[in-house]
């Protein structure tokens, strides 16, 4: 099975605080991967260094194939230019906590911006497909609205869509339904429950552990900037092998847990 993400011994630090020690991973074609853990465990920074948001001090990262930042020479590394870590980026659709919308453009334009520049689509072609999106995600009639006139739900469902708009080979979500009222979170994880089944290859950080074990394929615990145990969902949630993955699952899930 094609591995469509491969990171391989990444190490990270922002000034003295090392935030992923020696973090390696494979997510194959389809897969839909969730990341758990405590606050504070680079499971963020790990989805950003993904994304090209964030540059890493050493290990690999290859996204499709292709070595992320860098076109690898008979003698050196070369940083790839802009457009080129564009390009990459552009597979590497990213979802965040706070939707991250342009305010003073239309839903339709949030969704077809990221085609027409990046990908170069013509403006008919991208507002077609910006439509069909907008429908799968339950937003058609949708597309004049700007995002101040949308509920939180609705504002990450179009930045679902924007994500989508770009063919992205992986969809990264970093705690999608965080920032959202408790009576919101259903519908955004209703639409990703539908890609994972679509076969849309994604990497979840979610705090919605009940979703995780419903919908994940495979589960990775970090905690300290290391990835503790993965496993499947059954062998996170029932048997973890490491103690303090089990002792994270024990107190997250317990009733009387407070966030
Ligand atoms: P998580 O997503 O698991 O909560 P993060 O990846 O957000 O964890 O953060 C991991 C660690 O890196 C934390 O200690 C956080 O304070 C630190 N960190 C994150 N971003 C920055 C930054 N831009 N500068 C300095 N430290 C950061």
């Amino acid at each position: 099975m094609m591995q469509v993400v491969i990171a391989r011994n990444v190490c990270k630090r922002y000034g003295a605080t090392e935030v992923l020690k020696d973090v390696s991973l494979e997510v194959a074609q389809g897969e839909v991967l969730g990341i758990i853990g405590p606050s504070g465990a680079g499971k963020s920074t790990l989805l950003r260094c993904l994304n090209q948001l964030e540059g890493i001090d050493s290990g690999d990262l290859y996204v499709n194939g292709e070595f992320a930042g860098y076109r690898v020479g008979s003698d050196a590394f070369h940083q790839l230019p802009d457009a080129e870590v564009a390009r990459q980026r552009a597979a590497t659709g990213m979802v965040f906590q706070r939707f991250n919308l342009f305010a003073h453009k239309t839903v339709l334009d949030n969704v077809t911006l990221g085609p027409i520049v990046v990908r170069k689509a013509t403006r008919r072609a991208a507002e077609a497909h910006a439509v069909e999106l907008l429908a799968q995600v339950g937003l058609g009639g949708f597309e004049a609205r700007y995002p101040s006139q949308l509920s939180g739900g609705q504002q990450q469902r179009v930045a679902i869509a924007r994500a989508l708009a770009m063919q992205p080979t992986v969809l990264l979500f970093d705690e999608p339904t965080s920032a959202l009222d408790s009576e919101l979170v259903g519908e955004v994880l209703d639409v990703m429950r539908d890609l994972a089944a679509s076969g849309q290859t994604m990497l979840v950080v979610t705090h919605e552990l009940a979703f995780a074990r419903a919908v994940c394929s495979r589960i990775a615990f970090m905690e300290a900037g290391r990835i503790v145990e993965v496993g499947t969902p059954q062998q996170i949630f029932n048997q973890p092998l490491m103690q303090r993955t089990r002792e994270f699952v024990q107190r997250a899930t317990s009733p009387v847990s407070v966030h």
